[in-house]
């Protein structure tokens, strides 16, 4: 058959309260037209984030059931062990309540002031947990993953002649770890090829330096490496993501993302010395090594989470879904970032915007027009996230202005999304008339969690 249905079932719902655009326009005036700050309530499509937002499967709210609460040695912490060793494939499991937590305890380790860690492109959090540890987070996208229209395979990979001649300028001592983030979120959720990962860990490897991967959307990198790269095509995703691993020295994990969980995380490593240091950090923060700082019951839903995942049936639903509403818009005119990636759709706000100037927040008014349309959640990321120096107060262009659609695992239908797409469509029919916008508060860090705005005159 052509049409691809979701590969599941609607055992519960959950009801959608439904809002007219006149609420919606007091609603957004009064969260100082921040998305952020609108009740969840009031929103019908949420696609702020797919971070720890996955409905859970009939087996993992079983597994839930089955937690096992004891403080050390849990039944669930063996499962979960076993389930992350099973397709990591490392010695050494250490859990922790998120991803964020995992990258403060690497880098705490490894990280020392002055140090340098280059990657395709950091996640925020990590990025902001290398520099809290004194180091300096470098990326070294694809160039390819400039052009927004350009239909490249593996737009996520990693620059690797920009690497060598970075270790070069800093020397191989001054950087205690390459990572690769997969895929690339910050990027445009973007996969990175398997030779692009076999080159970085060659390069690693030949000067002495430990090769991570960020693995938050193993799973979808792996299957668009399975669809993409030649002579993948035959293995199943796990073992592409064994083979993925095979390359790495250790990696971080949010189970928000391709754990299909709501909560939990963890850091694997091969080096016993290491893991013995993270688990004392561990148990300062977070807990004791056989819980994290998590429940048992969290510990079984992941542990279910992480075998669905890597189901085929589920990422061809994964990544078909989030393509259909890239290239529909893509066929109606709309400016999206191609080819669509596995987990959001961007929309190139400078390019649906171009009467709005970078410092007046294209990304931002289009955030707030498709919430007053149709009730659709997104998030600005550009100028307002990325645009202003914390340390100088200056101000300046991002280097693209985008408003990105996350979409949660298994939630939306297919209905949903033709809904999503129809907003869009309208936003840009009407997007003459769009005015740009001001800041009228702000803090001094991450100010696009709690900035107001003010329309243009
Ligand atoms: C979400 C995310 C993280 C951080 O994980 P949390 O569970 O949100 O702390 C790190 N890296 C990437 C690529 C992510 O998407």
């Amino acid at each position: 058959m052509k049409t691809i249905i979701e590969p599941f079932r609607i055992k519960t719902v959950e009801p959608i309260k439904m809002t007219s655009e006149s609420e919606r326009r007091r609603l957004i005036e009064r969260a100082g037209y921040n998305t952020f700050k609108l009740a969840a309530e009031d929103v019908i499509i949420d696609l702020l984030t797919d971070s720890g937002t996955s409905a859970m499967s009939a087996a993992q709210w079983g597994a839930l059931m089955q937690g096992d609460e004891s403080y050390a040695g849990a039944r669930s912490w063996y499962r979960f062990e076993s389930a992350v060793k099973g397709i990591f494939g490392f010695d050494y499991v250490v859990p922790t309540h998120q991803g964020r937590a995992a990258e403060r305890i690497l880098f705490s380790v490894l990280v020392k002031p002055g140090h340098v860690v280059p990657s395709n492109t950091h996640f925020d959090t990590t990025a902001a947990n290398i520099e809290f540890a004194g180091g300096k987070a470098v990326d070294l996208p694809s160039p390819l993953a400039k052009d927004s229209s350009s239909r490249d395979p593996f737009k996520g990979d990693m620059d690797t002649e920009r690497l060598e001649e970075l270790i070069k300028e800093v020397g191989p001592e001054r950087i205690p770890v390459i990572m690769v983030t997969v895929t690339n979120n910050s990027g445009g959720g973007q996969p990175v090829s398997m030779a692009n990962i076999r080159e970085i860990s060659r390069i690693a490897h030949a000067h002495g330096i430990p090769f991570y991967i960020d693995a938050c959307r193993f799973a979808e990198n792996a299957y668009f490496i399975k669809l993409r790269e030649p002579g993948y095509a035959d293995k199943t995703p796990r073992q592409i993501a064994r083979e993925m691993f095979s390359y790495a020295d250790g990696a971080t994990m949010s189970a928000k993302k391709d754990a299909l969980a709501n909560i939990g995380g963890f850091l694997v490593t091969n080096d016993a010395e290491l893991a013995a240091r993270e688990r004392s950090l561990l148990i300062i923060t977070e807990g004791f090594p056989t819980y994290g700082g998590l429940a048992g019951r969290d510990l079984e839903a992941i542990a279910v989470g992480l075998e669905e995942v890597l189901q085929e049936d589920y990422l061809n639903y994964r990544v078909v879904s989030t393509a259909y509403v890239a290239d529909k818009l893509d066929q109606a005119g709309v400016p999206v970032m191609l080819p669509a990636g596995g987990h959001a759709v961007y929309l190139d706000a400078r390019r649906f915007l171009p009467h709005i100037e970078p410092l007046q927040y294209p990304g931002q008014a289009l955030a707030v027009e498709l919430y007053v349309e149709g009730g659709v959640r997104g998030v600005e990321i550009g100028t307002v996230m990325f645009g202003k120096d914390p340390q100088t107060g200056k101000e300046k262009p991002a280097h693209w202005d985008l408003l990105r659609l996350a979409i949660p695992r298994r939630v939306y239908t297919q209905s949903h999304m033709d809904y999503v797409i129809e907003v869009v469509q309208a936003v840009f029919e009407r997007r003459a008339g769009i005015r740009g916008m001001r800041i009228v508060s702000e803090p001094q860090f991450l100010r696009h969690f709690t900035a107001e705005f003010a329309w243009l005159d």
